[in-house]
């Protein structure tokens, strides 16, 4: 095997999963590096010994066909299911249905029997390095080399490296490398979002499942224990929910004390279903969680899907080079690779 072909990808979210995987089907020597524990990055799922929950993406839509192709393979190996959930909007004074009936319902996805299924299934069948936070990247003799965090220099040398991590996460590590990658990369902003996971000792009596808003500090609010594959987590007596702020409301709070964040947003949403009518008295919290993500999504997303320099044989893919979502991510790791297999037949 070629130089060439022995890639190092960084970042085993959707997108670094999805370039690995058509890469190393293409006859690629592929190594990932993950920081986390586990895959799956902003499509994941906070677990605990007594509750999961969604803590990222909710959902995902399949409008392409390369990837509703996947998401088919998804629903096939067990890893995804259609979620039809009773969706409201919420505009500050009356709540109306998502969607009208059920012929203008979108089709929406989650991971089975969690959001980060789907990732997991992927990784299975990959070379993934987690746990190591990759700090350094420097091309000697025209190969890269990785270090990281937990482990030094990596072992192995690679022809090309690939970056599937948000935007300033890239920018950092490109900063002392001179390529179109790290001008690209730091020209992108991206939002912060909190996330708060609440784990009920009682059941909502509210219509919906999930509510989107447009006034306020909360964006979205969503019973997840109703989700496909959820019903361990959810009985008569309990359930668990997942509220997300704005990202601006997140960007004027983002330094603030978690629990004060907590506060404000659990008062949001007591406030909101007071309206709603589904609250009549204070709501039995047993445990909650804030999650604070940095990098949430893009105050204005790339449509260039992925770039690749081929001089520093360096590239990158990730949602906020391809409209942002699960399909974009995905997509933008599957067109990158496609990039390099095509190259490579040259
Ligand atoms: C709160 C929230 C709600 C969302 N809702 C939806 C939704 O409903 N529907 C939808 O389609 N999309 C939604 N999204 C967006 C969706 O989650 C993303 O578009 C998609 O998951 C991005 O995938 P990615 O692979 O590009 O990046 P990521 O998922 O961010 O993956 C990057 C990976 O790189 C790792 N990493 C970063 N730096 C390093 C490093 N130095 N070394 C090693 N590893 C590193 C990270 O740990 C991470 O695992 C939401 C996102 C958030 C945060």
């Amino acid at each position: 095997m070629s130089q060439a072909t022995q890639i190092a990808i960084i970042g085993a979210g959707i997108a670094g999963l999805s370039c690995a995987t058509s890469l190393q089907k293409a006859g690629f020597s592929v190594t990932l590096f993950e920081k986390s524990r586990g895959t799956s990055g902003r499509l994941s799922t906070r677990e605990t010994p007594h509750w999961q929950c969604d803590h990222g993406a909710q959902y995902f839509t399949a409008r392409d066909a390369h990837f509703a192709a996947e998401v088919e393979r998804w629903v096939k190996a067990g890893v995804a299911q259609l979620w039809q959930p009773n969706l409201q909007v919420y505009d500050g004074k009356s709540f109306t249905a998502k969607e009208a009936n059920l012929a203008s319902q979108t089709q929406r996805y989650v991971g089975y029997p969690k959001n980060n299924a789907p990732a997991k299934w992927l990784a299975n069948r990959l070379n993934v390095h987690t746990e190591t936070t990759v700090i350094g990247i420097n091309q000697h003799a025209q190969q890269w080399q990785i270090y990281s965090k937990e482990h030094g220099v990596h072992a192995h040398h690679f022809g090309a490296v690939l970056l599937a991590i948000p935007a300033p996460q890239a920018a950092a590590l490109l900063a002392n490398v001179a390529t179109s990658a790290s001008q690209i990369s730091a020209s992108v902003v991206m939002q912060p979002c909190f996330a708060l996971m609440l784990k009920l000792k009682s059941i909502l009596p509210c219509e919906f499942d999930g509510l989107f808003i447009n006034h306020g500090p909360l964006s979205w609010v969503a019973r997840d224990s109703a989700k496909p594959g959820r019903s361990n987590q959810a009985n008569t007596s309990s359930e668990t929910w997942i509220l997300h702020a704005t990202s601006q409301w997140s960007n004027a709070h983002v330094n603030d004390d978690k629990e004060a964040v907590s506060d404000l947003i659990l008062d949001e949403f007591m406030s909101i279903l007071q309206r709603s009518n589904a609250l009549q008295h204070s709501m039995n919290v047993e445990s909650k969680q804030l999650h604070r993500w940095l990098y949430a999504d893009c105050e204005q997303y790339l449509s260039s899907v992925y770039h690749y320099d081929k001089a520093n044989n360096i590239g990158l893919c990730g949602d906020w080079l391809n409209g942002g979502k699960v399909q974009g991510a995905w997509l933008s790791g599957f067109k990158l690779a496609q990039h390099l297999i095509d190259e490579n037949k040259q």
